[in-house]
């Protein structure tokens, strides 16, 4: 049976970067070796480095001034990394979910901390809005989308301040102004790559600000210096990344990307609004276009075991929703093909029938 992977992280990834990483595993770059087992110091993994910082440029319209690398540790070491390197008096946060909320306690650690606007009144069902951003802090904060509570930001907001942004699950999803932040963050295994990596994206000019000491994997201007090479960076999962940017190019990129992903989530959540045994849980005006949470509507909540065991036995895996908010969750990254929205919404719509 054909499953459709609506994996929330890691994800769903095209067979293009498949495919291409099982060849490299075989024999990178006519090395006659495998992708596992060359230096990273090797003339032809320093191209695959080089390739990847190109690519993001191109594929994200990134200016001039700004840097792109790589390291390991993730989104969350980037949570104590950013304050660590930009953090000298104050940080404003932006507080719309679990991963917000750990990058604003992590700032703590580092100075003065402020949650600037938050929706855990309402269990972070919807985005703040009509909130100020003082001018005096050294960055704000914001996670773009909440791929726990299924709610996005989809414009690139004026910041008095340099805007930092944690993109995990809607990099690439989506053209972006790149000039309007400071910096751009994320970790790879939701719609880039295998998990194990994290990019970072640095206006330079916001870099050596600080008067703390950093150490030296720290500090964001060693990473640059050595173009992702001071120490040893997760290769494999960089090749499975350059594979990725190659297939968005193949696909037209960010742009056309963005056509898709809105005419999948379009589908599913139409569906959703119709069919009398679901409803979504976030305020629809800050609906994710990447993660789609939904729970049985009042009347069929007895049903949701049933749901879960029906989708499954349809190919549909990874839907169950997060345990902070209970029912469904199909995460529609850009790999996931318009046809497994079309089987979800069939299942949805076979599952009412029944009912
Ligand atoms: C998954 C996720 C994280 C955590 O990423 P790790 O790489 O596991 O540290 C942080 N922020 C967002 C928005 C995420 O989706």
């Amino acid at each position: 049976m054909k499953k459709h992977n609506f994996n929330p992280g890691p994800s769903i990834l095209p067979q293009y970067t498949i495919d291409k990483t099982i060849e490299a595993i075989r024999d990178f770059a006519g090395t006659g070796l495998s992708i596992l087992e060359v230096s990273h110091r090797s003339k032809e993994f320093e191209a695959v480095v080089n390739d990847l910082v190109a690519n993001f440029k191109e594929l994200l319209n990134i200016p001039e001034g700004y840097a792109v690398f790589f390291v390991g540790g993730g989104a969350s070491t980037q949570f104590f990394h950013i304050p660590y390197n930009l953090l000298e008096t104050k940080a404003g946060y932006l507080v719309t979910g679990e991963w917000a909320t750990r990058a604003y306690k992590e700032a703590k650690n580092f100075g003065e901390a402020v949650v600037v606007a938050s929706s855990e009144d309402k269990n972070f069902t919807y985005i703040p809005k009509g909130y100020t951003i003082p001018a005096d802090l050294d960055y704000f904060h914001i996670t773009t989308n909440n791929t726990i509570f299924g709610t996005e930001i989809l414009v690139d907001i004026d910041s008095p301040v340099p805007l930092v942004a944690d993109m995990s699950s809607d990099i690439f999803s989506r053209p972006i102004d790149v000039s309007k932040y400071a910096l751009i963050y994320g970790g790879a295994q939701k719609n880039l790559a295998p998990a194990g990596l994290t990019f970072v994206i640095v206006r330079e000019d916001i870099l050596g600000k600080v008067t703390r000491k950093l150490p030296t994997m720290v500090d964001y201007r060693t990473h640059i210096k050595n173009n992702s090479l001071f120490n040893t960076p997760p290769c494999v999962i960089m090749y499975s990344a350059l594979m990725t940017c190659q297939w968005l190019k193949q696909m037209g990129g960010v742009a056309e990307m963005e056509k898709v992903n809105k005419a999948k989530a379009d589908m599913l959540y139409a569906e959703i609004d119709r069919n009398k045994c679901f409803v979504g849980t976030v305020a629809k005006e800050d609906r994710s276009r990447m993660n789609v949470c939904f729970v049985m509507a009042d009347g069929y909540k007895e049903l949701e075991e049933e749901f879960a065991k029906f989708a499954s036995s349809k190919g549909m895996v990874g839907i169950k929703g997060h345990r902070s908010v209970g029912g469904f969750r199909a995460s529609l990254y850009n790999a996931l093909p318009l046809e497994s929205v079309k089987a979800l919404v069939e299942c949805m719509q076979e599952f009412e029938q029944a009912h």
